[in-house]
C-alpha cells in the first residue's frame, strides 16, 4: 500500500478502534485500489478515500418491547446510511443477537460498493438489530418489528433510504415491518422496503434472487476460464434464503449439491441434497438442519464446534458460502485447496477472510467475491422498487432475465477493471477498482458535501 493509502488505513484503524469487521472491510478494498489511484493521482487531493470511509448518518435507538410473558425487552437498533452518492441508501436489516456497530457499519460499507456494480441508482446503507427471532412466536416477532419501525420509520422513505431483509430478516419481518410504517405514515409508499411478499407489492423473483444470481456469476467466472458446471459437486453453508436458492439455481444448472449447514452443524449427502425437504424445515417448520436424518437417515451430520464450520472439511469441486461472514479461515481455505477445490463463491457478506482469498488465489482458486456475486439481490430489490413506482409487476421470466444481465454485466465490469489493470483472474480486485471508480467520479461531479 502506499503512504496515502497506508494513512487512511491508519486513522480508520484509531478511529473505529473496536470495530474489527469494518476495519477488515476497508483494509480489503484499500489493498485493492492502488492501482487506480496511481493512475488518478486527484483522488487524492479531492480526499475520496477519507470521504468514503466515513458514513454520511449513524442512528442507533432503544427497542423496547413486550414478550409473550408480558416481560420487558430492550434491544438495540440500527441504521448506518453510508453513501447516498448514487441514490437513496439501499441495503438490508439483520436480527441476529451478534449484531453491533462494527458489523453493521462493515455490510453498509461493502453495500456502496455492491450497489455500484449493479448498474442501478441506489446508494448503500445497513441496519438491523441484536435481537434474536429465533424461538420466538409470531405475536413477539411482530411486537419487536412494530417498535423497531416505530423509530426507524422517521429515517426512511421510498425516495431517502429503503431497507429489505438479510439474516434473521424474512418475509415475515418486512411484512411487520411494512404495516407498522404504513400504519404510522397513514400512506401506502409501496417502495419503502423490499422483499415484500407478492400479495401487496413484492417482486417475483425476488426471493431467489440472491442465490441465482450468485450462480450465474460463477456460470460467467467458470465459463471465462473454459470450465462449467455441469457434473460439479458443491458445498454451501447456511440454509437460509441465499444458501436454499444458490442450490436451486445450481441444480437446475446440471451441479449436484452434497452439503448445507445452519449454525448447529452441517449434512452431506452423496446423493445429492433433498432440497425440498430443506425447504420444509427452514422455510415452513423453522427446524434445525439436523432434521434431514428423520428422512435421509444415511446422510451424515456433523455437529459444529466454537468457531469452526464442519462443512469445509467435506470434500468437493465448488464451495458456496451463503451463511455468514469469516466463515471460510485461513485453516478452512487450506482444507479446500487440499481436497482440490476449483471455485469459491461467496453468497455471504464477507465470507471469507482476507488471508484465505489470498490462498485460494495463489493456489488458483477462482474467487468469485461478495460485493459482486451477491449483489442480484439487492439488484432485484431494486427492480421491485422500479415496480412500485410504475405500479406493475413483470413476470418471474422477466424479472429472471433481467437479474441475469445484470449478473453478466457485473462479471464483465470485473473481468475488464482485472484486466486493466494486469490482475490477471483476481476478481476480488476488479470488483473493488470497478465499484470504486464510479464512486469516486461521482464524488468528484457532485463537490464537497
Ligand atoms: P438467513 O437468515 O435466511 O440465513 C442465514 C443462514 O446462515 C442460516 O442457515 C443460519 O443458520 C446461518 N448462519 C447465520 N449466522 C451464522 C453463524 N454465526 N454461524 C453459522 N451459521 C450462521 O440469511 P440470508 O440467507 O438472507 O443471508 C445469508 C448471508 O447472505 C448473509 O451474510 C447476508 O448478509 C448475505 N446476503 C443476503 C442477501 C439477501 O438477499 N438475503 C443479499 C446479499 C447478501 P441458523 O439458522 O442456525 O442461524
Amino acid at each position: 500500500m502506499n503512504n496515502y493509502l497506508n494513512n487512511v488505513l491508519t486513522n480508520v484503524k484509531a478511529k473505529n478502534i473496536n470495530e474489527p469487521e469494518f476495519i477488515q472491510a476497508v483494509n480489503e478494498v484499500l489493498s485493492s485500489v492502488e492501482p487506480i489511484l496511481d493512475v488518478h493521482k486527484d483522488y487524492e487531493d479531492l480526499s475520496i478515500l477519507e470521504r468514503m470511509v466515513e458514513p454520511e448518518r449513524i442512528i442507533m435507538f432503544r427497542v423496547p418491547w413486550v414478550d409473550d410473558n408480558g416481560k420487558i425487552i430492550v434491544n438495540r437498533g440500527y441504521r448506518v446510511q453510508f453513501s447516498s452518492l448514487i441514490g437513496p441508501y439501499k441495503g438490508g436489516l439483520r436480527f441476529h443477537p451478534s449484531v453491533n456497530l462494527s458489523i453493521i457499519k462493515f455490510l453498509g460499507f461493502e453495500q456502496i460498493f455492491k450497489n455500484a456494480l449493479t448498474g442501478l441508482p441506489i446508494g448503500g446503507a445497513k441496519g438491523g438489530s441484536d435481537f434474536d427471532p429465533k424461538g420466538k412466536s409470531d405475536a413477539e416477532v411482530m411486537r419487536f418489528c412494530q417498535s423497531f419501525m416505530t423509530e426507524l420509520y422517521r429515517h426512511i422513505g421510498q425516495d431517502v433510504d429503503v431497507p429489505a431483509g438479510d439474516i434473521g430478516v424474512g418475509g415475515r419481518e418486512i411484512g411487520y415491518l411494512f404495516g407498522q410504517y404504513k400504519r404510522i405514515r397513514d400512506a401506502y409508499e409501496g417502495g419503502v422496503l423490499t422483499g415484500k411478499d407478492i400479495c401487496y407489492g413484492g417482486s417475483l423473483a425476488r426471493k431467489e434472487a440472491t442465490g441465482y444470481g450468485l450462480l450465474f456469476y460463477m456460470r460467467e467466472m467458470l465459463a471465462a476460464h473454459g470450465k462449467n458446471l455441469e457434473g460439479k459437486s458443491i458445498i454451501i453453508s447456511g440454509s437460509g434464503n441465499v444458501a436454499i436458492y444458490a442450490a436451486e439455481k445450481a441444480t437446475q444448472m446440471g451441479a449436484k449439491v452434497v452439503a448445507m449447514s445452519d449454525s448447529n452443524g452441517a449434512i452431506f449427502d452423496k446423493n445429492g441434497i433433498d432440497l425440498d425437504l430443506v425447504k420444509q424445515i427452514k422455510e415452513v417448520e423453522r427446524g434445525r438442519i439436523k432434521e434431514y436424518l428423520r428422512v435421509h437417515s444415511d446422510a451424515l451430520y456433523t455437529e459444529s464446534a466454537p468457531d469452526c464450520s464442519p462443512i469445509w472439511g467435506y470434500r468437493a469441486d465448488i464451495a458456496l458460502p451463503c451463511a455468514t461472514q469469516n466463515d471460510i479461515k485461513l485453516e478452512d481455505a487450506k482444507k479446500l485447496v487440499a481436497s482440490g477445490i476449483m471455485a469459491v463463491g461467496e453468497g455471504a457478506n464477507m465470507p471469507c477472510t482476507y488471508d484465505a482469498i489470498e490462498y485460494f488465489q495463489k493456489n488458483g482458486v477462482l474467487v468469485a467475491p461478495a460485493k459482486a456475486a451477491n449483489a442480484g439481490g439487492v439488484a432485484t430489490s431494486a427492480i421491485e422498487m422500479s415496480q412500485n413506482s410504475i405500479r406493475y409487476y413483470y413476470t418471474f421470466e422477466e424479472v429472471e432475465r433481467k437479474l441475469e444481465n445484470i449478473m453478466i454485466n457485473i462479471f464483465n465490469e470485473c473481468k475488464s477493471a482485472a484486466n486493466t489493470y494486469n490482475l490477471g483472474s483476481n476478481y476480488v480486485a476488479g470488483a473493488n477498482i470497478a465499484a470504486f471508480k464510479k464512486l469516486a467520479e461521482a464524488m468528484k461531479m457532485q463537490g464537497v458535501v
